[in-house]
Parts: C-alpha cells; structure tokens; sequence
C-alpha cells in the first residue's frame, strides 16, 4: 500500500520542531509493507493544508496528516479537510463528555475551557480514532470512491501511540502488507567503518543478496541490513540469513542488534558475575554514571561514583598520586589507571572504571589533540587501559568516550 505524509505546523517549517513523526511512521509501516512515497510539510494555515492534502489525494488517495487538532486557534487541520470532502462539522457529545472527565480527573481547576469544545469538533460521517495517549482524538474521512485521510495529533508521543494502536491496525485490516520492507541492525563499536568492511571480506557488499549499509555514529557503527519487497516471512528468512554471514565473521566487535545499549550489556554481564562497579570520570563528568543508571534495576550493580574534574578531586578522593599527574598529565592512561584503581578502592566494589580527556574546544595541545581521551577498568586489581582520539564536537568527544568505557568494561568482564 502506497501512502502520503501531510506534516502540519509552522514550527516544522521554521525548523524549531524537527519531523521526528514522519519519520517514525515511514519506519513502522515499512515493515508491514506500507510505503510512505511522498512526504509534506505545510504551515497552519487552512488553505495551505487544503491543498496540500487535496494533491495527495488525487495522486495517492491514501493520506495521513500530523498535527493542528489541538484546541487553539492555530488547529485548522479538521474544517480544512472537511471543507475538501464536502462535509460540515458537528459537535459530538461523547468527546465533549470524556473531555471533561480527562479535566476532572486530572484534578484541573474549573469547568473545562470553551476552547476545548474545537477538539469535540468533527466533521459529518468521520470515524473517531481512540486517543488513548492525549486528548484530542484522530479523523478517519473517506469519500465514495475509498480515498481517505487520517488526521492524527502532532504531540509525537500521541502520534507514535495511535499509529501503533489504530492506525496501522486499521490499514493493516484494509488489506496492506502484501509485502514489506523490513530491516535488522546489528550493532558494533571499537572498530572503524573500513576496519569492518576489510573483516567482512567477500560479504562487505549485499550479503546472501540483502543491502547492507553502514551507519558511523558516536555509538559505532551499525550495520544495517534491509530487504524489500518480500513477504513477511521471507524477508525474516533472508535478514536471519545474512545477519548469521555477517556475525561469523564479525562477531567479537557486535553487541547487539537494532537498539541494543551497551550499558545494557554491561550491567548483565556485572550482574551474571556478582560484581558491582563504580566510575571516576573527568572530562564526561557523569555522563558514564548517568548511561548506567539510566537503565531500570540498575541499582544492584552500580555502587556509585566520583565527579574527579579538578585535579585536586583526583588526588584528594581517587588518590591519584601527584607526580603521576605531573609526570603524565591529568589527560594520559597512568593517570586513568590510578582513577580507576582508586574508585574501586576506595568506594568498596569489585569493578572501577574512569574516563579522562581532552572535551575541547579548547585545552588541546600537539601531544594531546582535542578529542583525546583515555578510558581505564579495574577488575579485581586487574588493570586494562587503553587512549584513543575522537572526533566531533565536545558532546560527541564526551559520549564517544564515554561508549568507549563501557566497551573496555565489557571486554575486561570476557563478554
Ligand atoms: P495539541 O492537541 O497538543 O495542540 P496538535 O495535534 O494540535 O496537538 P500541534 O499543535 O501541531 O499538534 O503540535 C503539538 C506539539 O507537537 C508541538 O510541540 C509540536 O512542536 C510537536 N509536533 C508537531 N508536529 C510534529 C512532528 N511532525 N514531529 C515532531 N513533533 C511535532
Ligand atoms: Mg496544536
């Protein structure tokens, strides 16, 4: 099934908003074979909207807009389209009714505001779509000659909920997904784009017949792996296949696939062997601790940590010696062995581990380039380090460190 994409709202095409809606529906409905083949972007104004949609439908006839439903004055998206079908607008009582309810229940003060009576507003023989994430609910309109538009909030988590859980079903249900794109990721890191490509050998190009793309970030580089144009069951047949060519030749560098996390992976292996870990960062100040924590349950495995960005932290509460420091400098790998040595020490835990470097943009030298950073791990006493550089801005030199740390722990850990 062929569709279009009506993105509304100024603040996209002012580029405030970035379309992450648009992007997550052609990503979802690929792989149940519905293919987004055009894409929009309009302001709120109504006549905009109207025309936009209205070419959508005479080329495509299968449309799906993105935001104005809301209840301000801006939210022009329903009489707009209407008006294209022919329809009126009508009240409808029940919204009215479980948007009051979602005031009270919400314990808002008053009666619910008159503005929010537009969201109760729906044109003539609409089908509602249940927004069980947010309040104002989607339009199904569909003429006499099955051409339809799907008018959906702009609130990304509104949009993302009712994509999956009306929308696609519904699309689904009028028969799409003959067959569908569908793709896999596996997840690597440590490693370079070319380094890859030279292990992968005769596979680096369309393994088993499946596109193979490599994707650099500050994560490592994914390698995705996409068919099209199969039916569900064999292209799952096709991306096991490859995904299996791929990893017996690169296995030791893959963590996981599509949205594996690292620290994930790390708190697993921590937990496996009843160690808890503690982390002295310097230039990432925290940023390591916060990828840790982030993950729910990871209280049993991580103990805590020391923010040693000033010197006088490092030695003071990691006991780094001073003459390490002035004989190698806060940013070398003799330094990050002492922080990672100290943390593990001093906080109780069988794992340490620290991160310092060179954020930039200034505090480079020609020995010690902005981007340097040295990551450390201490396991029990047993001491591995390693220096790299990075590239990218102070944030990418950060969290590139800080993917790099974990990496070093998972492979101190024998994963
Ligand atoms: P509401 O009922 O909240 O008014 P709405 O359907 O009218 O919802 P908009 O007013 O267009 O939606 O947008 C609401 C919020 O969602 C805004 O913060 C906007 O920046 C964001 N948003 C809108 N469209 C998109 C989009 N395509 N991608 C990502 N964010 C979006
Ligand atoms: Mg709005």
């Amino acid at each position: 099934m062929d569709v279009e994409l009506v993105s509304i709202g100024d603040e996209l095409l002012l580029g405030f908003t970035i379309d992450t809606n648009a992007a997550f529906f052609a990503r979802e409905a690929a792989a149940l074979g519905i293919q987004v083949v055009r894409r929009a972007t309009v302001g709120d104004g109504a006549e905009a909207i109207a025309s936009a949609v209205k070419e959508a439908l005479v080329r495509t006839g299968a449309v799906i807009t993105s935001g104005g439903l809301g209840p301000t004055a801006d939210d022009l998206t329903k009489p707009s389209i209407a008006a294209l079908f022919n329809r009126g607008m009508r009240l409808d009582a029940a919204i009215v009714e479980s948007l009051r309810a979602r005031w009270k229940a919400r314990g808002w003060p008053g009666e619910l505001p008159e503005a929010n009576r537009a969201q109760a507003m729906i044109p003539e023989d609409a089908v509602i779509l249940e927004n069980r994430h947010g309040s104002a609910p989607g339009i199904w309109l569909e003429d006499e000659a099955g051409r339809w538009v799907a008018m959906l909030p702009g609130v990304p988590r509104e949009f993302r909920g009712m994509t999956r859980d009306v929308l696609l079903p519904r699309l689904v249900g009028m028969g799409a997904g003959g067959t569908v794109v569908r793709s896999r990721t596996l997840r690597t890191t440590g490693i370079a784009e070319s380094a890859l490509a030279d292990a992968l050998g005769p596979l680096a190009k369309d393994p088993e017949g499946v596109a193979l793309a490599y994707l650099p970030g500050w994560e490592g580089v994914d390698l995705r792996l996409t068919v099209r144009d199969l039916p569900g069951d064999e292209a799952d047949r096709r991306l096991d296949a490859a995904a299996t060519a791929l990893r017996a030749r690169v296995a030791r560098h893959v963590y996981g696939e599509d949205d594996a996390d690292l620290a994930v992976l790390v708190l697993e292996a921590l937990r496996a062997q009843r160690m808890r870990i503690a982390v002295a960062e310097s230039c990432t100040g925290g940023m390591l601790g916060m990828r840790l924590t982030a993950i729910a349950g990871s209280s049993d495995v991580v103990h805590g940590g020391v923010i040693a960005y000033d010197n006088a932290v490092k030695t003071g509460q990691l006991g780094v010696r001073p003459e390490t420091l002035a004989a190698h400098g806060a940013v070398s790998e003799e330094t990050a062995r002492e922080m990672a040595s100290g943390v593990r020490e001093r906080l109780g835990v069988d794992v340490g581990v620290s991160i310092t470097g060179v954020a930039g943009p200034g505090g480079g030298t020609p020995e010690k380039p902005v981007g340097t950073y040295c990551v450390a791990v201490d396991v029990r006493g047993a001491l591995r380090s390693f220096r790299a550089s990075s590239v990218g801005d102070r944030h990418e030199v950060r969290q590139r460190a800080t993917q790099a740390a974990l990496s070093l722990v998972r492979a101190s850990l024998g994963r």
